[in-house]
């Protein structure tokens, strides 16, 4: 079986392309990206057969071009992987917001696709690409079932003490507004790896902190296979400081910069989403590889800003050994939590006083693509370090959703 991932945002398209055997195992065929889709210069980076790359130029006014110029790449006639859509048996794709309405994966019905429409307010920035993804999909041949994997999902089985915001209870009747959480793909994933990990090794109980921490980052408390909580809210923007968002602040912040520059609030919400974070605190990037180059060199706000980033993930870590009534295991994962031994040090400094002590040593040298342990031998919590892969957690949904080999 062969299945189609699409992560599709306003301006780009990322795929992967999974083939999948009778005995569930997979091979990753081919992958890439469309970027600038609506912009002048727009591309198709891919991947192909044996690891060929190819980039493909030329207009790509939206996803239905997009879609076209992606399939174009996956035939390619040197380093193609199929012969054409007919080869593939589901697309899989990541949406944004389930907002109430979906706690799991499900195949895009038209019902379904109805409800998801209405949630379109919820992820204006996101659901539009989403969508018109699945109709790019549609239109490309009507008979391929289309699945739908939501961020939000996993966190579903928050309580309503979790997600609720002390607004009036109108907000959340007339509004939805709520606390929602993202990454929920990611979070799931490692927990479940980390509690089979916690159980091999004896553990009768499974309080699992997961930090995925990237570009954009959360964590979340999960508790026998269940989020009990999560950072982010009703958006990605609230929780952890991030490369470019501002994560928990004041919101009357909001009003005062208002009246001090004459910005509007959709303006200072763009500042808030894609300048503030580790960005604009260091004044350097959003990237973390340059802004810990920068504060290794002695600038002073890159220093800052990856002390603060640290210190609000072990804010939560601490809060959240609390809504777990205590831990076994803090995880790591995304591109800085998998890649960074100095932030994961960084965070974990300290923390003995909760039976949290890092083996420096271990820290250092953990091997790429495994789950790795690098907490101190003995001591009450288990620090991990696994890989994410939402794209294979997505494209697993598909394969078991529409029903397993064909
Ligand atoms: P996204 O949220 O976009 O999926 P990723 O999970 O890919 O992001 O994480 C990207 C971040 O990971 C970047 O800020 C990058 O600097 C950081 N990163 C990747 N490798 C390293 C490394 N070796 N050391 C520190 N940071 C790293």
């Amino acid at each position: 079986m062969t299945i189609l991932v699409l992560n599709a945002g306003s301006s780009s398209l990322k795929y992967q392309l999974f083939a999948f055997k009778a005995d569930g195992t997979h091979e990753v065929l081919s992958k890439g990206g469309v970027e600038r889709i609506g912009l002048a210069g727009s591309f198709v980076a891919h991947k192909g057969r044996g690891g060929a790359e190819i980039r493909i130029d030329g207009d790509i006014a939206g996803h239905t071009d997009a879609l076209k110029k992606v399939f174009a790449a996956l035939c390619d006639k040197d380093c193609g992987v199929i012969s054409g859509v007919g080869d593939i048996s589901a697309f899989g794709h990541r949406i944004l917001h389930g907002g109430e309405d979906f706690s799991s994966s499900v195949i895009l019905t038209e019902e379904n696709l109805e409800k998801c429409a209405k949630n379109i307010d919820l992820g204006p920035l996101h659901m539009p690409a989403n969508l018109a993804c699945v109709e790019a999909c549609k239109k490309l041949k009507s008979d391929i079932p289309n699945v739908g994997v939501f961020d939000t999902a996993f966190h579903s089985t928050m309580s309503k003490t979790a997600y609720m915001y002390a607004v009036p209870y109108s907000y959340y009747t007339d509004y939805k507004i709520r606390r929602y959480g993202f990454h929920g793909t990611s979070h799931r994933y490692v927990s479940g790896q980390a509690a089979d990990y916690l159980k091999k090794a004896g553990c009768k109980t499974s309080r699992i902190v997961t930090c995925h921490l990237g570009n954009g980052s959360s964590v979340a408390a999960v508790k026998d296979g269940k989020a009990a909580d999560t950072s982010m809210g009703l958006t990605p923007l609230e929780g952890l400081v991030m490369g470019t968002r501002s994560g928990d602040i004041d919101p009357a912040v909001i009003e005062f910069i208002s009246r001090k520059t004459g910005e509007s609030i959709s303006e200072i919400l763009t500042v808030l989403n894609k300048k503030s974070g580790v960005l604009g605190i260091s004044g350097v990037s959003s990237d973390f590889r340059d802004i810990s180059a920068a504060a290794a060199a002695g600038n002073e706000r890159a220093e800052l800003a990856l002390s603060v980033f640290a210190y609000h993930v072990k804010k939560y870590i601490g809060s959240y050994a609390a809504v777990l009534n205590g831990l076994d295991a803090v995880v790591f994962t995304g591109g800085v939590g998998e890649n960074s031994a100095d932030m994961r040090a960084r965070i974990t400094k300290d923390l003995d006083g909760i039976g949290i002590r890092l083996d420096e040593a271990a820290n250092k040298s953990i091997a790429r693509g495994v789950l790795s342990e690098i907490s101190k031998a003995g001591e009450a919590v288990r620090i991990l370090v696994i890989p994410t892969d939402e794209e294979l957690v997505i494209a697993k949904e598909t394969y078991e959703l529409v029903g397993g080999c064909a």
